[in-house]
């Protein structure tokens, strides 16, 4: 029998297995192309019917061994890497829902994929609800339709720290015959692995933890491999009946649970061409590699910063799951007891005028449009990425204008609670 492994040592050897002589570390292939002595084994490859690489905007080792480590922590079947987190989530979604179709969002998501969902969806001629993700049963499934073909959420919400409750989500997205998607990029597979909860594809913006050095921006796409297609044929006919662009071959019915992600890749990536660079797929697995380690120690930090936080009379408000006193810290325990990750929210006394005065007396803290590397860094999303709305846009948006978006790195939490201080009283809270 084989021995299930730990997500650390998974984070450190899955996907990759080196024969005799060959390097230990995963190499790069750093190629555009493969060599082929006859024409027909060609041939059969740009027909789906043998497998192996032969351009590397479809596939390249390096990031399959790279995607194949992600899918081996989350759960999943199989797993593709993208040029970035945006390219992930629009594939995810665009690979079963398309012009005429409709989807489900939840609201409280990144600000980029919010703007995917609700500008650009629409253009394609994509219909998109957004709905609260604490609303009731009822009030979700009121959001389906016929022609509605998944559900979408964030595990833990950018910026706002909230915990999705994925179990829920999931028993009401297959109720209506459609898979979850979640965005599992906060939490990482080390702290949460949704496909257990029920989530059917999981995406992430490797750009955050995953690599954690502030290096490489990427996304990756993770297939669970559990949703039925073919038992809900006619609502994804794009999956279960034959592509004219290979020759009528049916992805349910050649590829079974690898279905999902080779039409993503043998169509998607082959038309879209959003691949990441194996380059890029070579630093992301060194940041997977040091993965576990590194999210313990940040879990950690942010635990004693956010109750340090929560205990300044300064601080009007401070959102952070791993706080007793959160709204979402049983969601938080049932899903992440290992820990949720290294983003809070706050908002001091004295709103947005005091968050700047704040924010420029920081000196170990760094202002940063990022989160989630080795970097404790700080963002004012009504300063900067959502400097145009106004306060009536940045509520609706779920945004205080006071909320500021903390992200915890790698330093000693000691140091960062001694610049937190300093830089109060030099704002004079
Ligand atoms: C950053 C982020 C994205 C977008 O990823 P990029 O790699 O910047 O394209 C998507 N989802 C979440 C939760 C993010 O934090």
């Amino acid at each position: 029998m084989k021995q299930k492994l730990h997500p650390s040592t998974l984070c450190v050897q899955a996907g990759y297995e080196p024969a005799n002589g060959e390097p230990r570390q995963m190499p790069i292939i750093q190629s555009t192309t493969f060599k082929y002595t006859t024409s027909d084994e060609m041939g059969r490859l740009f027909d789906l019917e043998a497998s192996g690489y032969f351009y590397t905007r479809l596939q390249n080792p390096t990031n399959d061994r790279v995607a194949a480590r992600l899918a081996a922590l989350e759960g999943g079947v199989a797993g593709m890497l993208t040029s970035s987190g945006q390219a992930a989530n629009f594939f995810a979604c665009f690979n079963i829902c398309e012009a005429g179709d409709h989807m489900i969002t939840t609201s409280a998501i990144y600000g980029g994929t919010y703007n995917l969902f609700g500008v650009t969806f629409p253009k394609m001629g994509i219909e998109v609800t957004f709905i609260d993700q604490n609303a009731s049963d009822e009030e979700i499934e009121a959001a389906f339709r016929p022609n509605t073909k998944l559900l979408f959420g964030e595990t833990l919400t950018n910026p706002g720290v909230r915990v999705l409750d994925v179990e829920r989500l999931a028993r009401i997205a297959h109720k209506h015959g459609v898979p979850l998607i979640v965005d599992n990029t906060f939490p990482t597979p080390v702290h949460l692995r949704p496909i257990e909860w029920g989530a059917d594809i999981v995406t992430h913006s490797t750009t955050k933890y995953l690599d954690g050095h502030g290096t490489t921006v990427g996304g990756a796409i993770i297939d669970s491999g559990n949703f039925d297609w073919e038992a809900h044929a006619d609502k994804f006919p794009g999956l279960t009946t034959p592509d004219e662009s290979y020759h009528g071959l049916t992805y349910t019915k050649k590829f079974g649970k690898l279905a999902y992600i080779t039409k993503a890749t043998s169509q998607l990536m082959r038309d879209l061409g959003s691949i990441q660079s194996p380059q890029n797929a070579f630093y992301l697995n060194l940041g997977i590699q040091t993965l576990a380690v590194r999210m313990k120690h940040i879990c950690e930090s942010a635990q004693q910063i956010a109750e340090f936080l929560a205990a300044q009379p300064s601080v009007k408000w401070i959102q952070y799951p791993g706080l007793a006193s959160d709204p979402d810290h049983a969601l938080a325990q049932k899903y992440m007891p290992d820990g949720t990750c290294g983003v809070m929210a706050l908002g001091l006394k004295g709103g947005r005028d005091a968050a700047i005065r704040f924010m420029d007396a920081l000196r170990l803290v760094t202002i940063e449009t990022h989160v989630a590397d080795c970097y404790t860094c700080i963002l004012h999303p009504a300063s900067h990425t959502h400097r145009q709305l106004s306060d009536q846009q940045l509520h609706e948006a779920g945004i205080d204008p006071d909320l500021m978006r903390l992200s915890i790195g790698l330093e000693d939490p000691r140091d960062i609670i001694e610049d937190i201080k300093q830089a109060l009283a030099a704002a004079g809270l």
